[in-house]
């Protein structure tokens, strides 16, 4: 597929644009550079970190207080997607001192589609347009559509060339309806200028049917795992523990949930239910979470791994910073992401997810934790029906297989 930078970045305009202002918290990992090749003792920093969207955007006492976002803003879906137009109707010429005589009339098109929720853009690469006895090929076009306007515009304007390569541009403009059938619209081009070799006013319909290419969803791993079920956390004792302990509390108890809800959906991944977060005041813990108001403002959250041997943790340390600046939401959101790692997840490219290292005020709005984070802790702990880690190698990157959609876990 010859997808288009400039399709692309249409689209991605877009979602900037219905999503700016709204955005009052922004963190950002730190580029983490993990050196997993030699993991025989070494320290792993995952930093997770706050920025504010624009340098003139808002000040940092705004993080205290951020604004309610209206639920129209639900995280952006944008899916890439094959597309057909098969249409056929009839052609007037209106050229001035033409016949007023209608003959047939036929287009095909084809591309790339690029959209989100009820809109797109549409990359035409090959098609057909036949006018009467004359046949032209689509060399090139772009579309928009909206299903939402009230007639569900659809604009496509292509170049096309006859047999003597002469070039013409046309215009289609029309309607785009949702059909009952998932990915298929009704489309109608109705009286629209078209610029051939004369003017013509089109009459076509037909349908625009979209072949959605699977996004896939995959999750980078620290590259070690733990050789116990209990993972025992114990949060350092500091005058700003007694304020934040409530929120690693609360953090323990939805990885805990989540990983039983998971466990029981998918019984392959059963084991799951052996895995506990457990807080305890051992110095012993195989976590440490310390709480911090010092440092850079913009680092949100830090985790520092160490293994005892090839693949296997010797323990973890989980800094997050917090203070006046930071919101109860905010530290909640920072320690269940620090907590990930410290279950051994890496970071994800989905920009809605918990794992992924920038988190806006609309993903903090719904953070928690999905299918493909557990999946995720399911293929890190891929040892435990086989009972030892002895051997064990910890896949780099896991893909959440199509047979699990991805979705935010009941108990988030
Ligand atoms: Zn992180």
């Amino acid at each position: 597929m010859r997808a288009s930078k400039l399709a692309i970045l249409a689209v991605t305009t877009l979602v900037a644009a219905l999503l700016i202002g709204s955005l009052v918290v922004q963190m950002q990992a730190e580029a983490a550079s993990v050196k997993n090749n030699t993991p025989t003792p070494t320290t792993t920093n995952y930093g997770f970190s706050l920025v504010k969207q624009n340098s003139k955007g808002y000040p940092e006492a705004r993080f205290e207080r951020p604004t309610p976002l209206p639920p129209i803003f639900q995280p952006p879906e944008l899916s890439e997607a094959d597309f057909n137009i098969t249409a056929a109707g009839e052609a007037k010429n209106i050229s001035r001192g033409a016949k007023a005589s209608t003959t047939d009339a036929a287009l095909s098109l084809a591309g790339s589609i690029y959209s989100w929720r009820n809109q797109g853009v549409l990359v035409v690469e090959e098609g057909q347009l036949t006018v009467g006895d004359k046949t032209y090929s689509v060399e090139s076009g772009r579309g928009v559509f909206n299903t939402k306007t009230k007639y569900g515009l659809l604009i496509i304007q292509i170049r096309v060339v006859d047999e003597g390569s002469k070039q013409y541009l046309a215009l289609l403009q029309g309607r785009v309806e949702p059909t009952e059938s998932e990915g298929v619209y009704n489309v109608s081009f109705k009286a629209q200028m078209v610029r051939l070799a004369g003017i013509y006013l089109l009459k076509l319909d037909g349908t625009l049917e979209t072949t959605t290419t699977l996004r896939t969803y995959s999750i980078s791993t620290l590259g070690g795992t733990w050789d116990h079920t209990t993972i025992t956390i114990k949060v350092e004792e500091s005058p700003l523990a007694a304020n934040y302990t409530d929120a690693v509390i609360k953090a323990i108890r939805t990885w805990n949930d989540t990983l039983r809800v998971f466990a029981s959906q998918y019984s392959d991944y059963s084991y799951l239910s052996n895995i506990v977060l457990k807080l305890t005041d051992s110095d012993d813990a195989n976590v440490k979470i310390r709480f911090t108001d010092e440092g850079k403002f913009r680092i949100g959250g830090e985790t520092q791994t160490s293994f005892k041997e090839s693949n296997i943790f010797k323990n973890i340390t989980v800094t997050v910073r917090v203070g006046s600046r930071y919101t109860e939401n905010v530290v909640y959101a920072v320690t269940l992401h620090e907590l990930g790692h410290a279950l051994g997840l890496g970071h994800t490219d989905i920009p809605e997810d918990l794992m992924y290292p920038v988190l806006t005020s609309w993903g903090l709005r719904s953070v928690g934790i999905s299918t493909l984070d557990l999946y995720g802790v399911a293929q890190i702990f891929g040892w435990l029906p086989n009972g030892t880690p002895d051997g064990f190698n910890v896949p780099r990157v896991v893909t959440l297989p199509v047979s699990i959609p991805y979705e935010v876990v009941e108990g988030s």
